[in-house]
């Protein structure tokens, strides 16, 4: 996926990353900036929409403003009369907003008269050198994101806030990621830009030695070139996903204090339960989590053994978009980083995947943004609310938290439509509950046979203890109470036999997330 992080104009960009790994953000600056764009953030806005939306009459967001009767003068009316989220929120129902499908290129933008459909690079707002990041693919088609200079420091500006306030500014940092992925080399690039280059970088997949590819060629190189000018930078170092034993050993061996590791849910659950299998005390973790929903079981499985949890909430074409409130009402409690993003939510209008749901829609309000987004879905919906915590974000003026984040993809088959919503539930509290293991030993994936019928397939780690028949029984039964209505389909999908359990360990996607429902497509 990122063949091309360090080939591109390689030296240029290498060179440019090396000099500012030297002079990284200071926490002073961090909580400076953080402060002043979180008050600055309606000037900022007006500021983008003028130089990126009405000086570029290519862009589709010139056509939409136009279409809805907004010139610029109106535009920025509106913005002082009313506030950025009012104002956002009066735009999309005039039609300036792009769906989850409309962003994807899956079906034109149509608004009254208006028809086109949207050619994605067009918001791309990288300048100069860029290395081109993808998706990860569990939310649909694969989708390029050129990230700059300027983006990948925009993902490190929070970070030694961040860090000092959960207390892990001494701590080492310490990656688990598949490698080469996009989280995992933004990640390692964007802490050592915060001055907390990782002390370990372990691979959940094996990664090939430097010199056999040309991302380990590259990565080695760039690694070397810090550790010439006396930067220590980690390489990659593989620790299998089904039982890291050997990360787990090394943090008891390296890390007596603790450590502040970034992964996924899914792989801490697996790292905890490893060290457990193999009688190795860990040190207090803490944990800083994201790529799938912080659920309160994934949670409260990781709390209950001593260990910290912090979510974290992004996507590659918006970057980080919440972090963890530090006094949490709810598992994945987290505030908007509204320094750079502004949230609304969007009235479901009966068309498209989101239309049982109010989708967020963000609007980007930095010049270093992946792309620029003015009012556009990104899949997912959850809860947006202003809440007094007194939890450091919200000293720095982050007062907009965001939780219970999940993806409004639906499952199909058989006629029937699935909630993700349910199947999760199935997942995280219903299956682990009954039969023992954690959620990541449970799995849906569709999957179409060579006859072309869609099953639902249940994976199931083999150490859990459960008979089959019983397992189809309660699944089914889940689904039925979910939407009574279509009991009869549930019975259907019984007797054709399309939910198969399968005793193999749930799989990652191709960036090493363990997501309830698999899509394949
Ligand atoms: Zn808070």
């Amino acid at each position: 996926m990122i063949e091309s992080l360090f080939s591109w104009e390689s030296l240029r960009f290498g060179l440019s990353l090396l000099g500012c790994f030297f002079h990284p953000y200071t926490l002073e600056e961090s909580e400076g900036l953080l402060r002043r764009e979180a008050m600055d953030r309606t000037k900022n806005f007006l500021f983008l929409c003028e130089k990126e939306v009405f000086a570029q009459q290519r862009s589709p967001y010139f056509q939409l403003f136009r279409n809805a009767g907004f010139a610029w003068d109106g535009l920025r009316s509106l913005l002082e009369s009313r506030g950025l989220e009012a104002a956002l929120a009066r735009l999309a129902a005039a039609g300036v907003y792009l769906d989850i499908e409309e962003f994807k290129g899956k079906k034109p933008v149509i608004r009254g008269d208006l028809c086109f459909r949207l050619d994605n690079s067009l918001l791309d707002m990288a300048q100069g050198p860029s290395v081109p990041l993808e998706s990860s693919g569990s939310r649909g088609p694969r989708m390029r994101t050129p990230i700059g200079l300027d983006g990948l420091k925009l993902q490190s500006s929070f970070l030694p806030y961040l860090l000092r306030s959960i207390g892990a500014s001494e701590l080492p940092v310490v990656l688990y990621y598949p490698m080469p992925s996009t989280p995992g080399v933004v990640h390692l690039l964007a802490f050592t830009l915060a001055g907390k280059p990782p002390a370990a970088l372990f691979s959940q997949v094996p990664y090939h030695r430097p010199g056999r590819s040309d991302v380990g060629r590259r990565l080695a190189f760039l690694v070397a070139a810090a550790r010439l000018r006396g930067l220590h930078l980690p390489l990659p170092r593989f620790a299998d996903l089904r039982h890291p034993k050997e990360m787990a050993a090394w943090l008891s061996q390296k890390c007596s204090h603790g450590a502040c590791v970034a992964t996924f849910p899914g792989s801490a659950l697996h790292l905890v339960q490893a060290a457990k299998d193999e009688k190795i005390s860990l040190p207090r973790l803490t944990f800083i989590l994201g790529g799938e929903p912080v659920t309160a079981r994934k949670r409260a499985a990781l709390e209950s053994e001593g260990h910290r949890v912090i979510p974290w909430y992004g996507t590659v074409e918006q970057g980080r978009i919440s972090v963890g409130c530090l006094s949490p009402s709810s598992s994945d409690d987290m505030h908007l980083l509204s320094d750079r993003l502004a949230v609304v939510k969007r009235r479901p209008n009966g068309d498209g995947p989101s239309r049982l749901v109010e989708p967020f829609l963000f609007t980007s309000l930095s010049p270093a943004a992946h792309k620029l987004f003015i009012n556009v879905e990104n899949g997912d919906s959850g809860a947006v609310e202003p809440r007094h915590c007194g939890c450091p974000w919200e000293s720095v003026g982050l007062e907009t938290h965001l939780h219970s984040i999940q993806s409004f993809e639906k499952l199909n088959m058989e006629g029937m439509t699935f909630d993700a919503a349910t199947l999760a539930g199935l997942v995280e509290e219903i299956l682990p509950a009954a039969y023992g293991g954690t959620p990541a030993d449970y799995q849906f994936a569709e999957e179409e046979d060579k006859d072309g019928v869609t099953r639902l397939i249940v994976f199931v780690s083999p150490g859990v203890d459960v008979e089959e028949v019983e397992l189809t029984e309660r699944v089914l039964n889940a689904l039925s109470a979910s939407k009574p209505t279509i009991t009869p389909m549930a019975e259907v999908i019984e007797r054709a036999g399309t939910v198969v359990v399968r005793r193999e360990y749930p799989r990652p996607t191709s960036s090493g997330k363990i997501n309830p429902l698999r899509k394949e497509r």
